[in-house]
């Protein structure tokens, strides 16, 4: 059922990041915002979706939601009281955090608004990765934007980029030393068509797998080394779930829910998970954009989970890729995202493009359980057979074939 719309809100940007799938030079439209009539489509769609009881989370999404400003927003929050009930909704917003003062602060206060940030690591980084309009770096500003949170008590959760060239050790210390509560580790999104595609610009054409691989393998030591309470890493916690065939619906964790959740884009097109995006942005294929609009007269939002549904069924994103079915953390790494399988043909029967760093975190998590005296209650019977066999230590090692 889906329960997640998360809505461009703004086609534009204060920031120009290199890796960025939204604001670029291609960018359509550029200063487009969503409309009230677009908002209150969406809202009446989904209040006609919703069982009487069932949650549903809208994620304020840009570009840089921050964009629409105060009064605009008030506008989009104020309106949902005419479809749900309070208790029924709740509203997160992503932000580059470069506009947040006291008088937002106060506003998602007062709108229940949670916050999510934006830092790619130290400042020298952080800097040449996430530039302004201008050119300056933006690390002090969501440096001030992490101080205000903790001074009106607020959580502080941040999406970091990963960057093969940093210490993934360091960059954790660095989230920790700032006091941040929850983080998640985004991998550069890419497939394995963009890999070596001399059409694709160079940024998505190689990405440093190798030290994205050490960064990862730096960031869990530095997690397992952390006393209780940890702080947060979601991309971490949900591979260990996998481990223990625990649900999460999280893509980058290998989950296949693409039939839970929407994006909106600004002119009120539908379409898939944002991974997805890449393959419509260099004609590798028409994937991201499911051409289907709240507008549409006869739009529903069963459709839609009926349109992802089959889309998932039809390129068996549900099954582990041939390439997988054999690999000895297969049941660790799900995977990864069902978008990065994606290669020239068309397909997604592939092993993952992050596949070399999802192999080796997968090894280290299954040593660490393992350690941790948890591997008895991994739920592949195969992961447990490998355990014994000391020489396993590389995919196709094993041989049963296993649904995700
Ligand atoms: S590590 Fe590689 S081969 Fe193994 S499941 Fe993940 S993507 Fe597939």
């Amino acid at each position: 059922m889906i329960h997640l719309a998360i809505i461009k809100s703004v086609r534009a940007c204060n920031l120009r990041c290199p890796y960025c799938y939204y604001i670029n030079n291609e960018t359509k439209n550029y200063g487009q915002m969503i409309s009230e009539q677009t908002i209150e489509r969406l809202y009446f769609h989904v209040s006609q979706h919703l069982a009487a009881q069932q949650g549903f989370g809208f994620v304020w999404h840009g570009g840089e939601p921050l964009l629409m400003g105060r009064r605009r927003f008030k506008r989009f929050l104020d309106m949902q009281k005419n479809f749900f009930s309070p208790d029924q909704i709740r509203n997160l917003l992503q932000t580059n955090g470069v506009l947040i003062d006291q008088p937002w602060i106060d506003f998602f206060n007062e709108n229940g608004v949670a916050v999510g940030l934006s830092l790619d690591g130290p400042q020298e980084l952080h800097d040449r990765n996430r530039p302004k309009v201008s050119g300056k770096g933006s690390y002090q500003d969501v440096v001030k934007a992490i101080e205000l949170l903790h001074k009106n008590k607020m959580m502080v959760c941040v999406l970091s980029v990963v960057d093969g060239r940093r210490d993934g050790y360091e960059a954790l210390a660095h989230l920790q030393g700032l006091g941040v509560h929850q983080c998640d580790f985004l991998i550069p999104m890419t497939n394995n068509a963009l890999q070596g595609n001399s059409n694709v610009g160079i940024y998505h054409q190689f990405t440093d797998f190798q030290g994205i691989s050490n960064f990862l393998l730096g960031a869990f030591q530095r997690w397992i080394e952390t006393p209780e309470p940890k702080i947060g890493v979601r991309l971490f916690e949900c591979l260990m779930q996998n481990a223990f065939g625990i649900s999460h619906g999280y893509l980058n964790a290998g989950s296949c829910n693409l039939s839970e959740s929407l994006v909106l884009e600004t002119n009120g097109d539908i379409c898939l998970d944002t991974d997805f995006s890449h393959i419509d942005r260099y004609q590798l294929g028409s994937q991201y954009n499911l051409q289907l609009n709240v507008h549409n007269k006869d739009f529903s939002l069963s459709d839609v989970e009926q349109r992802l549904k089959n889309f998932i069924a039809s390129e068996r994103l549900d099954l582990l890729p041939e390439d997988c079915q054999t690999c000895k953390v297969r049941s660790i790494c799900h995977a990864s995202h069902p978008a990065s399988r994606f290669d020239a043909d068309g397909s997604y029967n592939h092993r993952s493009a992050y596949c070399e760093a999802f192999y080796a975190l997968g090894e280290i998590i299954v040593d660490y359980l393992h350690q941790k005296g948890l591997s008895s209650d991994f739920y592949d019977p195969d992961l447990k057979a490998v355990l014994l066999q000391e020489s396993c230590h590389r995919p196709h090692d094993t041989v049963a074939v296993r649904a995700v």
